[in-house]
């Protein structure tokens, strides 16, 4: 059988490949996202070396926050949708939030993050490809919600998140992902802070990549598939 410890090599192999074709300087995070998936798993990947971490579902995220709240070098982020009665446990808990797309949800965060802790890094999700079952804001409003989340004192803007729908065709998947390039390099120019673009998953890494991401989001690569 194959090691989480070993899938995780291979992912970084990828993410090294892949950098290797592109005209990108940044270097490009991984986030192993660990959704539905046992602690032993999450161990293993710590011992691995890993210690970034996507969750998706609350309640499951913040018992694993909590039962590694000792390990100081670990970051977790919450990458899923976002009712607002779930806000508070996410602002509470987590250093990273990378699917805010609306300002309602950015409003309670900011109030809710507890002031002894530093702000929450804060990742807009855009809807790029406009699909309506979606979830993410329209590109038409980024600028908007960008100067919203800025001026919330308890929030850190860092960039911009994006999930694309599963196609086979890579071009237009290379096109939506060099779309959200160009939006995060708008906004950069005006937040030259701005340092991290979320984009790309198991299936279309590579693609990402090339596009410009610094950040790819995976999971059954190094987990296995979910139920
Ligand atoms: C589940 C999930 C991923 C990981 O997807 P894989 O195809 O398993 O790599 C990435 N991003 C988000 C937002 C997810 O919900």
């Amino acid at each position: 059988m194959v090691t989480i410890a070993e899938r995780l090599d291979n992912a970084y192999g990828r993410i090294e490949k892949a950098k290797q074709n592109c005209q990108f300087s940044e270097t490009v995070k991984l986030l192993a996202v660990s959704k539905t998936k046992p602690i032993a798993d999450i161990e293993a990947a710590i011992a691995a070396g890993q210690t970034q971490f996507g969750e998706s579902y609350v309640q499951e995220a913040v018992d694993k926050v909590v039962h590694f709240k000792d390990n100081k070098a670990l970051e977790w982020h919450f990458i899923g949708p976002i009712q607002s009665n779930k806000s508070r446990l996410i602002a509470e808990n987590f250093h990273w939030v990378q699917s805010v797309d609306r300002e309602k949800i950015a409003r309670r965060l900011n109030e809710q993050r507890p002031n002894n802790l530093k702000p929450l890094n804060v990742l807009l999700q855009v809807n790029i490809s406009g699909d309506d079952k979606k979830s993410g804001c329209h590109p038409d409003d980024v600028e908007s919600l960008a100067l919203f989340i800025h001026k919330c004192r308890q929030l850190d803007l860092r960039g911009l998140m994006t999930i694309t729908e599963q196609t086979n065709d890579k071009q237009k998947q290379l096109q939506y992902f060099q779309q959200m390039r160009a939006c995060f390099d708008r906004l950069k120019h005006q937040y030259p802070q701005l340092d991290t673009l979320s984009m790309g998953m198991s299936g279309d890494l590579e693609t990402a990549i090339t596009a410009g991401s610094t950040m790819v989001r995976i999971g059954t690569d190094i987990f296995g598939k979910r139920q």
